[in-house]
């Protein structure tokens, strides 16, 4: 199977060109030309099968021509180390729970595709590969995470000096090993502009064998949609299902709807966001326009051009009018999103972090609406991320996870750098060797 850009769908280049670079050179985002189709035998199994196996199923339709199928199991069982469970909060509202990763959020799936298939690559070839990455704090925490002791990968994260919360520090910089994390004395962008400049060395890049773990790469998507196949098995089907998602850059929702494209039954899409409502409001009015994101207490979502929506229109032919019968968009206030955490702890004890609450409210507004159908909204990360804005709203103290606590106790291990590139082009090759 080949991979054609959004901006030319003549433009077609093998699945690991399409990883390795991440963004085609149109600018265009990576699609797959074909989309794998899975029969109603293979949808009746799932409630059967453990995750590991639709894991495997659903990557091997992607990959298979390319990947032998002992390094899609090695890269798959690499990425599923953690389940995702439905949990019922109401009747007919569940949550999937994507935080049972080690740096508690729904990323950790891809990051730890992408990181199981560049290690394949880099084995493959015989020469290490270097992932650089610029992080306001969770990419950081979710792709060292990821490609923490595989062979053949190194890592080096940039981070803005006391940017960052400490637990977000503590994620990349107590991790040692094939990590290195580089303090810039600046801003997120100074670390964006140093990783983007180091990508325009021809010199540099080609001998450290550079690239990005991106959040567009066509290799973190995939394995997003494996947790659709997973939920849907979990799930009484005796109801038609809608899957509301909290969106920011709008990689799950489109994870989501590949799945479904795949042959999964997932009758209706949710797109829910914070204020930041580029998608509602283009799913009303038809006019896609972006604008400068707003800050708000979901603020994985604080995105005010959202980098897959190219993707979302190539899947449905550019055709607005079918976009608009497959997906409802809503938008919430921070006000809206403390409110459903509040009455979600009080009704039922469970404790939403402020993205699964908005994704919760979309979902409870579509089903006011649709009363036939049954749903499931995505709970994104882990309440005890964003205990500051939780406690505020729920009477009880959110229990820190181990895997957390056990990052807090580790050693920070960082280089201070300034903000200039060439200091960093020369401290590039001694963290290398
Ligand atoms: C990244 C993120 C989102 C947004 O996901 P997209 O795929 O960008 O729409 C939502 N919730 C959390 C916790 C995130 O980290």
């Amino acid at each position: 199977m080949k991979f054609y850009s959004t901006n030319n769908r003549n433009h077609k280049v093998e699945l690991r060109q399409a990883v390795i670079q991440g963004l085609a050179p149109d600018n265009g985002l990576y699609m797959p030309e074909t989309i794998p189709q899975f029969s109603q035998s293979f949808i009746k199994s799932l409630p059967q099968r453990t995750f590991h196996e639709i894991g495997f199923e659903v990557a091997k339709a992607f990959l298979s021509a390319k990947v032998p199928d002992q390094e899609i199991e090695r890269i798959v069982t690499h990425t599923l180390q953690f389940d995702a469970p439905v949990v019922e909060v109401a009747p007919d509202v569940a949550a999937l729970e994507l935080f049972h990763g080690p740096t508690l959020a729904f990323k950790d799936f891809g990051a730890r595709f992408l990181a199981g298939l560049l290690g394949y690559y880099a084995r493959q070839q015989d020469r290490e590969i270097t992932i650089l990455v610029a992080t306001s704090g969770d990419t950081g925490s979710a792709v060292a995470n990821a490609f923490l002791n595989v062979p053949g990968t190194r890592v080096v994260v940039l981070y803005p000096k006391g940017k960052v919360s400490v637990a977000q520090e503590k994620q990349f910089t107590t991790l040692g090993g094939n990590i290195t994390a580089l303090e810039v004395a600046g801003t997120f962008d100074d670390c964006q502009r140093l990783v983007k400049q180091a990508f325009l060395e021809a010199e540099l890049k080609q001998k450290f064998f550079l690239t990005s773990a991106n959040s567009i790469n066509i290799a973190r998507l995939i394995p997003q949609s494996f947790y659709y196949f997973r939920a849907y098995a979990q799930l009484n089907h005796n109801k038609p299902v809608v899957v509301s998602v909290p969106s920011g850059n709008f990689g799950n929702l489109t994870a989501g709807l590949l799945a479904k494209k795949m042959g999964l039954p997932i009758n209706h899409f949710i797109a829910a966001t914070n204020v930041n409502d580029i998608v509602p409001s283009y799913l009303k009015t038809g006019v896609f326009s972006p604008k400068p994101s707003v800050q708000t207490i979901s603020n994985a979502m604080d995105v005010g051009n959202p980098s897959n929506f190219a993707r979302l229109l190539d899947l449905f032919n550019n055709e607005y009018k079918e976009l608009r019968e497959s997906i409802s968009g809503y938008a919430f206030s921070d006000a809206e999103t403390r409110t459903a955490m509040q009455q979600v702890y009080s009704k039922s004890t469970y404790i939403t972090d402020p993205h699964g609450a908005v994704g919760y409210l979309g979902l409870v507004q579509f089903l006011k609406a649709n009363p036939a159908y049954t749903g499931v909204f995505l709970e994104t990360a882990h309440p005890a991320k964003f205990v500051d804005v939780v406690e505020d709203v729920v009477p009880v103290e959110v229990e820190l996870p181990e895997r957390l606590q056990k990052f807090m106790s580790g050693e920070k291990q960082s280089v201070l750098i300034p903000t200039g590139f060439d200091a960093f082009k020369e401290l590039l090759p001694t963290l290398l060797t």
